[in-house]
């Protein structure tokens, strides 16, 4: 289960920064400055059970940000397409300026805002929970004091929430015991992957992805489905080298998609060199390039007889 989230997933393993003005940046700051930070292990006591006096307690009104691989862990256990969980249990809010794709997970219209996914028993997708609920009581940030940001130190602190009487338990953990135990690690892998695109220097350069580049890092992302139609029938894999066995599991593994996805992105977006465009692609891009040149250099060159300045 997991606590009120009002710091939880604005602390979410993000790099600290200081602009006023941002409310998350100042609980950031307020994190930095305060909360005493646990490195792997640090130990604390917490308890999480059907038992505890608040159980289920903490899964309504809450904002749980998704990221790409808590959309595809949680489709798969529901057996739907990236389009169908997006429709149904996603919120996608559009802001001014945004720069890359924000999911949150929709929660009931029902008064109290429940998770969709709680049942008496606890929650019902416990297995493939999202990252923030297998995180609590832990928060996780990086100090934004490195050249290369999130991939600074790390550090880990405690989300005491009134709500949660999990600290009153006796159990005792280490960071690492519990990260262990809630299963974080593949969910930190993909994070890290993920923050190889929406971390990027581009963004921090003050660059502004277009509404059309947004929406196919959304749709890259976000709704893997939609994504593999792009890939397999339209003419993408026909203009760069790809690994035939990789293609052959992206027909069907969500993993090996998402993994080009972020790949593809960081080409397609920021023009790294993280594809290889096929010779015979470049020969046509470069053709194409030159007989644009040589239709300019014709429209712009006086035809005889035409009066020159
Ligand atoms: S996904 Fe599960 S743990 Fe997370 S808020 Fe919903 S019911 Fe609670
Ligand atoms: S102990 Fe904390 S995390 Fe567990 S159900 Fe209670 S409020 Fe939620």
């Amino acid at each position: 289960m997991k606590g009120k989230e009002t710091t939880m997933s604005e602390a979410k393993d993000t790099p600290l920064t200081t602009d006023p003005d941002d409310g998350s940046a100042r609980l950031q700051e307020k994190i930095l400055a305060e909360y005493p930070r646990l490195g792997l292990d640090d130990p604390f006591t917490f308890g999480c059970h059907p038992g505890v006096p608040c159980f289920n307690h903490c899964c309504s009104d809450v904002n749980i940000f998704l990221s790409p691989y808590d959309v595809l862990r949680l489709k798969k256990r529901l057996g739907i397409t990236s389009g169908e969980f997006l429709d149904r249990y996603a919120l996608m809010p559009v802001q001014k300026d945004m720069k890359t794709p924000v999911v949150l997970l929709r929660m009931s219209a029902d008064g109290k805002r429940t998770c969709p996914f709680l049942t008496e028993a606890g929650c019902g997708v416990y297995e493939d929970r999202p990252w923030p609920c297998r995180m609590y009581p832990l928060g996780m940030a990086a100090a934004k004091d490195t050249p290369d940001g999130w991939r600074g130190e790390r550090f880990w602190f405690l989300l005491r929430e009134d709500v949660c009487k999990g600290f009153g338990e006796p159990t005792s953990w280490t960071v690492k015991e519990w990260l262990e135990d809630q299963g974080v690690e593949p969910y930190d892998d993909w994070g890290d992957a993920y923050k190889e695109v929406t971390i990027h220097k581009f963004f921090e350069d003050g660059g502004q992805l277009s509404p059309e580049k947004l929406n196919m890092f959304f749709t890259a992302c976000y709704d893997l489905d939609k994504f593999r139609s792009f890939v397999f029938e339209t003419t993408l894999l026909q203009r760069f080298e790809v690994d035939e066995d990789f293609i052959e599991e992206m027909k069907y593994d969500d993993e090996s998609l998402l993994r080009f996805a972020f790949l593809w992105l960081r080409f397609s977006l920021f023009g790294e060199p993280t594809m290889r465009p096929r010779p015979e692609a470049v020969e046509e891009i470069m053709g194409k390039a030159a007989e644009r040149r040589r239709a300019l250099d014709k429209a712009a060159t006086p035809s005889a007889g035409e009066a020159t300045p």
